[in-house]
């Protein structure tokens, strides 16, 4: 643990923090383009590391060995990676389908936003489910990603989240798509803002071209040509 590494690409974006290959799709203001047209549901997105040896092998274990306890480690290196100004009214994971959650027996996401809570101390609320049971996002291109986020999560009814500041918590952050899914509910839930923070960013760095199919509905295409 003593020896991971803080993620530090030498271009991302200054909102959402997708890396980049090269300075290409970023603005003066070093914004990448689905965060100048705002097609990204959620404010800003920050991860402790990058999804990767050490900090991978940990994620497993607490998500597929069940070794719960990393939770709180895991939640406060990801904590670290949050700029000290921002200030938040609840924390929220992203939930697990409850068919998935049933064979895991538990959601790392709520474990460890249990725990950045406890750090930042606020409370925690459930402010939304998944309504369906979806294939692994690993395994599907960036545009099917969005297609199999969209519509896969509901506001839970009598969840407070109106002019609330949420911070959404989830293990590991690949293109932003679920995390951007999941953001666009809360939003439209009446959160004033959603920011994203995760233990681990995968660090697939990307083109501009591989920006198509990251933003939110269909024009996010057009605006990326
Ligand atoms: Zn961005």
């Amino acid at each position: 643990m003593a020896s991971l590494e803080p993620f530090v690409p030498e271009y991302w974006c200054a909102s959402c923090r997708t890396p980049f290959l090269n300075s290409a799709p970023l603005d003066s203001a070093g914004l990448c383009p689905l965060c100048r047209d705002g097609l990204r549901a959620f404010e800003g997105a920050y991860s402790f590391g990058a999804y990767e040896g050490g900090l991978r092998r940990l994620i497993h274990m607490l998500k597929y060995e069940g070794v719960r306890p990393l939770a709180r480690p895991l939640a406060e290196m990801a904590v670290r990676a949050l700029p000290k100004d921002l200030v938040f009214d609840a924390v929220t994971p992203v939930p697990m389908h409850w068919r998935r959650r049933w064979s895991r027996g538990f959601n790392q996401s709520e474990l460890i936003a249990r725990e950045v809570a406890r750090t930042l101390r606020v409370p925690v609320l459930k402010a939304t489910k998944r309504t369906r049971f979806t294939p692994p996002q690993a395994e599907l291109t960036i545009s099917a990603r969005r297609r199999n986020a969209e519509g896969s999560f509901r506001a839970v009814r009598g969840a407070v989240v109106k002019e609330k500041r949420v911070l959404l918590i989830d293990d590991v952050l690949t293109t932003g798509a679920t995390a951007g899914a999941c953001a666009a509910v809360i939003k439209r839930a009446g959160a004033r803002s959603v920011t994203v923070l995760t233990v681990a960013r995968a660090d697939r760095r990307i083109g501009l071209a591989m920006l198509r199919g990251l933003g939110r509905g269909k024009n996010s295409v057009g605006a990326v040509q």
